[in-house]
This record gives C-alpha cells, structure tokens and sequence, in this order.
C-alpha cells in the first residue's frame, strides 16, 4: 500500500470510527506510514514537530496509542527496550536486534504457527499471534566481526 492509499484509508477509519482528522492526528499517522524502519514514539515526535512546531510530546504519544486502537498501526515491543509502532497492521513477523534495538520485517513462505489452538484449555479466544526473532542486524554483525579482527 502506497502512502496515498494510506492516507485516504486512515481518513475512512477515522469517520467509520467517529474520530474527526485532526491536524496532528493526520501529521503523526503520515510520519509513521511514509518510513518502514518501526520509528519509536521519540523518533516520531521529531519528525513531526519538524512540520508542526508546537505539537507536544504528549500529543504524539496520544496520538500514536490512538492509532493503535483504532486498528491502524501496531506497537512492536520487546523486554529492555523501547516500543516501536508498524503502520503496517496486518499480522506480519518481526526481527529484533539485540544490539541496535532495530526492529526489521521479514517474510517467510508457508509460515506455519504450528499447533496455536483458536481457543485454549481455560477458555483463553486467541485473535492474533505476534511472531518476534531475535538476533544480530547484517550492520551489527559486520560492527561485531570488525572488532573481532
Ligand atoms: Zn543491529
Ligand atoms: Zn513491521
């Protein structure tokens, strides 16, 4: 989905939802849906706050738990480290690095969840399943073998 395609459907959830599309809801939405690299909520706030001077942290913090709700971006988290925000909503997997905390999508063919039950034994409804790896980025690796020698 290109970042028009985007926009126009962050606008249709918005009136589906009942939510008006305001000025700085729409800036953090196309800040995190034209860049790829799950920026954190910091990150965000910067590149925002580029285009409109003023915006409070708290806003973009706000705002960004808003999207997540409203089913148009997802919090990747992991333990230690910062959450980082997808406007990609749809299930996908995620690769963590260890070292630069960067958090990368990947692919894989006929990904098999395995023996995931829809329901489990105490009556637990399964709706999704996040699927994260961890590991060391191709950058961190070559950091990693240059130090080595
Ligand atoms: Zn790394
Ligand atoms: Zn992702």
């Amino acid at each position: 989905m290109d970042l028009q395609e985007r926009m126009k459907r962050f606008e249709e959830t918005c009136r589906r939802q009942g939510l008006p599309v305001t000025v700085q809801r729409r800036a953090v939405y196309e800040a995190l849906a034209s860049r790829k690299d799950h920026p954190t909520a910091d990150e965000l706030y910067d590149a925002v706050s580029r285009r409109l001077p003023g915006i409070s942290r708290t806003t973009v913090y706000r705002v960004l738990e808003t999207l997540v709700k409203m089913g148009l971006a997802i919090k990747v988290d992991h333990p230690g480290a910062r959450s980082r925000f997808d406007a990609n909503a749809t299930d996908h997997p995620h690769a963590v690095c260890l070292a630069c905390e960067r958090v990368f999508d990947f692919e894989v063919r006929d990904f098999d969840l395995g023996d995931i039950p829809e329901q489990l034994p105490d009556g637990f409804q399964v709706t999704g399943v996040t699927v994260v790896v961890h590991g060391y980025c191709p950058f961190c690796r070559a950091a990693l073998e240059k130090n080595r020698g």
